[in-house]
């Protein structure tokens, strides 16, 4: 079965995560069995991402959401590290500055959204207005109630504009997210990466977890679907969408575009005239 069914949120259903595995690993027993499939995906992305420039007529959006420690960092560099950097770009959203905060909530999420042949990346997301905002009482609930309708038209009018939308859920539990936290507390060279706020948000799991519920619901389309994705084995995070990004731009039936030239013409004008030229001597003449 395709991941990019297996793992999406049906168009209009509800979803439980407590219901979902974040330790599910599908067939595979181990890292080691998924490492063949995982380097195969990398060699695949390259390729996939180096048409998508060379056609130059449409774009990949891919939204990664996920607690604290969720896999969102990991995920880029092992699975978007694959491409190249000409034509692949990533954006983190982090508290609004000033000057994002004087607009509208989807204003930043438009300046940094692709152009025509790029891949970006979002690192959280303009969904960050639906969930930390609601959890926080960022804003009154009349306000952040309506962003679930204008986040679809704006996904809609990007993907009238020729780009593809793909959001994935970083699905850990809360044990996991706690051991990670541990292990970065211990590692001096990730502890830079903490702060107090990825234990004080982590105490408001459930309130995440339903303002997660009701954003996957109302926003996965047909168009721009969300897939919730096993996260605790970081390896089949990286497994799962990579295989979903694959499988994704492989349904778009890329093609090189045409030469802009007659190849033909340009062959005897510049290759073979050239080398019969009179008065100028062969390459195979000059190096005897
Ligand atoms: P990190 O991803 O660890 O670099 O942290 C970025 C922080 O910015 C997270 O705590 C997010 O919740 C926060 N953030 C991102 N977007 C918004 C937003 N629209 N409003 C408030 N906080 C945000
Ligand atoms: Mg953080």
């Amino acid at each position: 079965m395709l991941y990019s069914e297996r793992f999406r949120v049906a168009p209009g259903s509800k979803i439980k995560l407590s219901a979902i595995d974040p330790s599910f690993k599908d067939k595979h027993e181990s890292k080691e069995s998924a490492e063949a499939e995982n380097a195969e995906h990398a060699r695949r992305l390259g390729e996939l991402q180096f048409l998508l420039y060379a056609e130059d007529r449409r774009s990949l959006l891919v939204v990664l959401q996920g607690m604290d420690a969720g896999g969102k960092d990991g995920t880029i560099r092992h699975v978007f590290g694959a491409m190249n950097p000409q034509g692949t770009r990533v954006h983190a959203f982090k508290v609004p500055s000033q000057e994002e905060a004087a607009h509208d909530f989807l204003w930043r999420a438009h300046l940094h959204a692709p152009a025509r042949g790029e891949v970006v990346v979002f690192n959280r997301s303009h969904y960050e207005d639906v969930l930390v905002a609601r959890v926080h009482d960022l804003v009154p609930k009349r306000v952040w109630s309506k962003r679930y309708g204008r986040i679809n038209d704006f996904e809609s009018n990007l993907i009238d504009g020729g780009t593809h939308i793909i959001k994935f859920f970083l699905h850990i539990s809360e044990d996991e997210q706690l051991e990670r936290l541990r292990q970065r507390l211990e590692d001096p060279k990730r502890r830079w990466k903490i702060a107090e706020s990825d234990y004080t948000e982590r105490a408001l799991w459930p309130q995440y977890m339903e303002a997660y519920e009701e954003a996957l619901a109302r926003t996965s389309t047909e168009d721009a679907p969300w897939y919730v994705i096993p996260a605790n084995h970081k390896w089949f995070r990286n497994l799962a969408v990579s295989k979903i990004v694959v499988e994704t731009m492989e349904a778009l039936r890329m093609k090189f575009p045409p030469p802009r030239v007659d190849i033909d013409e340009i062959r005897r004008k510049y290759h073979e005239a050239a080398r019969h030229r009179p008065g100028r001597r062969s390459a195979r003449s000059r190096r005897r």
